[in-house]
């Protein structure tokens, strides 16, 4: 086609000048006649020629057009075959998940060993709630659990036994015995004493979680029994600001510390923390030394203190008062460390061994006690409280 157009278009220039000349070109007439009716030829030769041209053209674009046309409507067709597969696939996925849902909390027979899933990185923990809050996805091994079955469960997958983080009135409940809870300190609250702004200013951000959650500081202080046994008792709120350690979770930590002594109680610390509070600077760092001292204080006076550490539990709550009670413990699979291992491994330029700042490898590597399942908390607590009592009490610096 383009060679045929070539030549149209040749034919066309070889004859304008000709025409052009024409007018101005001294000519016998005969001579002229001649070459009138050859160009005549000439010109009628071209319009053939160009309206082959102009036929072959429509016909080619006709072709082309109606071969993209079809080409279209295969990759349309195609699309929408492979949505109608995926939506077939997702709806099969729903039912199965449905179904299994429906079967509920008696599924236990293949439930793979916990050991088994201790080691796998973890890298999402934020609880994902599905539309309707009926549903929850497991963050370790994305089971979708039934909220209801999970509540039931005290908040432990009942596919991997993935321990959820527990907000502090949940704790307390599953804790204590019905009914023994009785808070101290609650009206401390935080001050904004270096007038921290950031989107909004600390005041502003701790008077709006206050007002969302219906207590005023991270940490719940009071004292209640395990099994009969009468206890001082802290836990560390995650919920409330990330379970950050200000001044009053320091000063709540040091009170909790002098009641046990003056009463001779043991001393429970629950944590799950993300550590200092930055919101307070230098303030929250000094809460470090506050607590430690404080423990420090309670264990010369011949005092006993168990700290149980879950997940997460980092920066300055592990770096002080988490780590420095008698009796060390952690729920299986918790989080517990200072820096998050992103930073670590940044800051290292290595790959960071298998399990790191897990529960079961900070086992393996002394830097806690025990790893103790949700529903041996209580009866763990009870025996070691027993212990504490025939091993510290009387005091005079055990
Ligand atoms: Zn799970």
């Amino acid at each position: 086609m383009s060679d045929e157009r070539s030549t149209l278009s040749g034919t066309r220039e070889a004859n304008t000048p000709r025409a052009a000349d024409a007018p101005d070109a001294p000519a016998a007439t005969e001579r002229e006649s001649r070459s009138v009716s050859k160009d005549d030829k000439r010109a009628e030769k071209a319009e053939r020629a160009k309206a082959k041209a102009e036929a072959d053209a429509a016909k080619a674009l006709a072709k082309a057009r109606a071969k993209a046309e079809a080409e279209a409507e295969k990759a349309r067709a195609k699309a929408e075959a492979e949505l109608a597969k995926q939506q077939k696939a997702e709806a099969k996925v729903a039912a199965k998940e449905a179904a299994k849902a429906e079967a509920g909390g008696a599924k236990t027979t293949d439930v793979p060993a916990p050991e088994a899933d201790a080691d796998k990185p973890r890298l999402r923990w934020k609880k994902k709630e599905l539309p309707g809050g009926l549903w929850l996805k497991c963050e370790a091994c994305g089971e979708t659990i039934y909220k209801k079955t999970l509540l039931k469960e005290d908040l432990v997958c009942p596919a991997c036994t993935f321990h959820f983080t527990v907000p502090g009135a949940e704790r307390l409940q599953m804790v204590l015995d019905e009914g023994t809870y009785h808070e101290l300190a609650a009206d401390l609250e935080a001050m904004d004493r270096l007038d921290f702004t950031d989107t909004v200013s600390y005041a502003e951000k701790s008077r709006r979680t206050i007002e969302r959650l219906g207590f005023k500081e991270a940490l719940h202080l009071g004292t209640g029994e395990i099994e009969g046994r009468p206890v001082v008792i802290c836990v560390l709120d995650f919920k409330f600001m990330g379970g950050s350690m200000g001044e009053v979770v320091g000063e709540k930590v040091a009170l909790g510390c002098e009641l046990a002594a003056e009463r001779n109680l043991p001393l429970v610390i629950f944590t799950s923390s993300g550590g200092a509070r930055m919101h307070e600077g230098m303030l929250s760092l000094m809460q470090m030394a506050k607590t430690c001292a404080a423990l420090d204080e309670l264990n010369r006076k011949g005092g006993f203190s168990v700290c149980v550490l879950t997940n997460p539990t980092t920066g300055g709550v592990t770096a002080s008062f988490a780590s420095v009670c008698d009796i060390t413990l952690a729920e299986p699979g918790a989080l517990i460390g200072f820096a998050g291992p992103r930073v670590i491994a940044t800051t290292l330029k290595q790959e960071l061994p298998k399990g790191f700042q897990r529960a079961e490898f900070l086992l393996k590597k002394g830097q806690i006690d025990a790893i103790v399942s949700r529903k041996e908390l209580r009866r763990t607590l009870a025996r070691l409280i027993d212990f504490g009592e025939r091993a510290w009490s009387g005091g005079e610096g055990a």
